[in-house]
C-alpha cells in the first residue's frame, strides 16, 4: 500500500518527514501511516506538473492521451477488488458499494478516453475577409481538491476531463482518505501517464490545500467539499484570478405527491438519504410529503428504515457502515440532539450500536417527523443518516418548501402526473433533478449545483468546458 506522496512519477516522503495516522472507521484502528504533504511538497508537485505540461504530455496527440486514459480504466478494472477493499477499509462503506464505485471510476476514465479527441473548435463566419476559428487548449495546471465521501470516484470525475483536455494536475485527497488516490497515481504511471502529469499530495486543507489553491502556477481549481470551505477556496483563488469550479453541500428535497407509486417511492427514498451512511452531497434529507399520504408514507418509510442492516463494511449483507470519523459521528449526534430540542419527533434510529461495532463510528439511520422548514435539521447539511419529514398541502407549497433552502444541488419528485413533473422540475431551484428516481449522477450528463451548492458542471461533455480554454484565431486572406 502506497503511503508516501506521489510527485513527478515517484513515491516520496514529505519533505518535512511528517506522517500521520489514517484510521479504519469500522474499528477506529490505525490502517496506515501516510506522509503529510506541506508547502514545499505542494510547490514540488506544482513544478513537476508545469514541467510535464512542457514535456511529452504537452506534445502528445489527443488520441494518444485518450489511449492512456483507456489503459488506466482497464487497469482500474483489473485491480477493482484490491481498490474496493482499500476504499472500504479507508471509508467504512460497504464492500458492495466500493465495488460499484471502483467500476464507476473506471467508467469515467473510459468515457473521457473517448472524449479526448473530440474536444475541438469551430470555424466562425466573421465579417472580415479571412478565416476565423477557435482552438480548444488546456487550461494549465489544475488543483483538484476532493473530500472523503467518494474518494476515488470524485477524483476520477475531475481527473478524467482534466487529463483528456491535456492538462496536468495536483490532486489533494482528504487527509482522511488518501489511499485509493495514491494507488490511482501508481496505476496511471503503469498505464503510461508521463511523470509529473498527475501528482498526489495528501495533507491538511489549511496549509497544504490552501498553498495549492494560492500557488501562482496553478490556473484552475476544482473543489468538492463543504460550502464553508468552498467559499474560502474561491476567495483564495480570486487573488490570482484562477478559474474555479465548486461542488458543494446540499440539503436536497424529496417531494412525494399523493399520486405517486408510494411503494417504489419508499424503497428508493430510503436509499436516497441513507446510502453511504448519508454522507452524500445529494442526500435527499428533506422529505416533503403530500399531507393526504403523509402518515402512511412516514410509517412505511420508518418501517423500512428499521430493517436496514448496519454493520461491519466487510461483512456480507451490510447495507450501512460507519461514518468516516469520530468528528463526523459527533457532528451527527449533535444534530440529533438539535432536532429533538427543536421539537421534531425522532421515530427511529440515532443510536450507537453496542458490542463488536462499538469501537467504530456507527450510528443507526434516524427518521424525524413533524419537522418545520425553519428548523436547523431542515436547513443545515448534516452529512449523516438523518432525514426530516415535512407535510405539504399542494403543489405550490411543495415548491415553496423545496426552494426554502440556501442550497440547490439536487432533488427528486415522485408523481404519475407528467404535467406536474414538468412544472415542478422547472420551479425547483437545483442543478440536478430526478422524477420517479433517486438518481443524481449519470456519467454522461452534467452534474452540479446552484445557490450555495456551487458553480460549474462536472461529468458529461460539459465538464470539458471546465478544463479547456478557447482561443480565437483570425487569419486574414488579404
Ligand atoms: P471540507 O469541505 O472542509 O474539506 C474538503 C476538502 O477540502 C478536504 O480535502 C479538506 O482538507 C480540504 N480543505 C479544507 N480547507 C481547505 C482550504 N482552506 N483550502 C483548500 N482545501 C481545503 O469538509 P470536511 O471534510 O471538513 O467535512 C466537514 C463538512 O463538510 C461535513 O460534515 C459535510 O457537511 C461537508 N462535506 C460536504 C461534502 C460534499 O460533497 N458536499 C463533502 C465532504 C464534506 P482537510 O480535511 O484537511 O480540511
Amino acid at each position: 500500500m502506497l503511503t508516501k506522496l506521489w510527485i513527478d512519477g515517484k513515491a516520496a516522503p514529505a519533505s518535512s518527514g511528517k506522517t500521520y495516522e489514517v484510521l479504519n472507521p469500522a474499528d477506529g484502528e490505525v490502517l496506515a501511516r501516510t506522509a503529510e504533504g506541506g508547502l514545499d511538497d505542494i510547490d514540488a508537485a506544482v513544478r513537476a506538473a508545469a514541467a510535464a505540461a512542457a514535456g511529452p504530455w504537452g506534445r502528445m496527440s489527443a488520441r494518444a492521451r485518450g489511449k492512456v486514459l483507456l489503459e488506466l480504466s482497464r487497469r482500474i478494472r483489473e485491480r477493482s477488488e484490491e481498490l474496493a477493499l482499500l476504499e472500504t477499509r479507508n471509508t467504512g462503506k460497504p464492500l458492495a458499494d466500493s465495488r460499484e464505485e471502483i467500476g464507476l471510476a473506471a467508467d469515467v476514465f473510459e468515457y473521457y478516453a473517448g472524449a479526448a479527441n473530440k474536444v475541438f473548435g469551430e470555424t466562425i463566419p466573421v465579417g472580415a475577409a479571412g478565416l476565423d476559428f477557435t482552438l480548444r487548449e488546456p487550461v494549465g495546471i489544475c488543483a483538484l481538491i476532493v473530500p472523503w465521501n467518494y474518494p476515488l470516484v470524485i477524483a476520477a470525475w475531475k481527473l478524467g476531463p482534466a487529463l483528456a483536455c491535456g492538462n496536468t494536475a495536483v490532486l489533494k485527497p482528504s487527509p482522511e482518505t488518501p489511499l485509493t488516490a495514491l494507488r490511482l497515481a501508481e496505476l496511471a504511471a503503469e498505464a503510461g501517464l508521463p511523470d509529473g502529469v498527475l501528482n498526489v499530495v495528501p495533507g491538511p486543507g489549511p496549509g497544504c490545500g490552501s498553498a495549492l489553491v494560492e500557488h501562482p502556477l496553478v490556473r484552475k481549481v476544482s473543489f468538492t467539499g463543504s460550502t464553508a470551505t468552498g467559499i474560502v477556496v474561491m476567495k483564495a483563488a480570486a487573488d490570482s484570478l484562477k478559474r474555479v469550479s465548486l461542488e458543494l453541500g446540499g440539503k436536497s428535497p424529496n417531494i412525494v405527491f399523493d399520486d405517486a407509486d408510494l411503494e417504489l417511492a419508499v424503497e428508493k427514498s430510503v436509499w436516497s438519504v441513507f446510502g453511504n451512511a448519508g454522507q452524500d452531497c445529494c442526500a435527499r434529507s428533506r422529505a416533503l410529503v403530500h399531507r393526504k399520504v403523509y402518515d402512511r408514507f412516514v410509517a412505511d418509510f420508518t418501517a423500512r428504515t428499521k430493517k436496514i442492516v448496519v454493520g461491519h463494511p466487510e461483512k456480507k449483507g451490510t447495507q450501512v457502515g460507519p461514518l468516516i470519523s469520530n468528528r463526523q459521528l459527533e457532528r451527527v449526534c449533535r444534530y440529533l440532539d438539535i432536532g429533538e430540542t427543536e421539537g421534531a419527533e425522532l421515530l427511529c434510529g440515532g443510536k450507537r450500536p453496542r458490542g463488536a461495532l462499538s469501537k467504530g463510528f456507527y450510528v443507526t439511520p434516524a427518521v424525524f417527523a413533524g419537522a418545520r422548514s425553519d428548523m436547523r435539521i431542515v436547513q443545515e447539511e448534516i452529512f449523516g443518516p438523518v432525514v426530516a419529514f415535512l407535510p405539504f398541502k399542494d403543489e405550490d407549497e411543495a415548491v415553496r418548501l423545496a426552494n426554502d433552502s440556501a442550497y440547490g444541488l439536487s432533488g427528486s419528485l415522485w408523481t404519475r402526473d407528467v404535467g406536474r413533473a414538468l412544472r415542478v422540475s422547472r420551479a425547483v431551484q437545483a442543478g440536478t433533478l430526478s422524477v420517479n428516481s433517486s438518481s443524481s449522477v449519470h456519467l454522461e450528463a452534467p452534474f452540479g449545483g446552484c445557490k450555495s451548492s456551487g458553480t460549474g458542471r462536472e461529468l458529461g461533455l460539459k465538464a470539458l468546458d471546465l478544463y479547456s480554454e478557447i482561443k480565437n484565431v483570425f487569419i486574414s486572406s488579404r
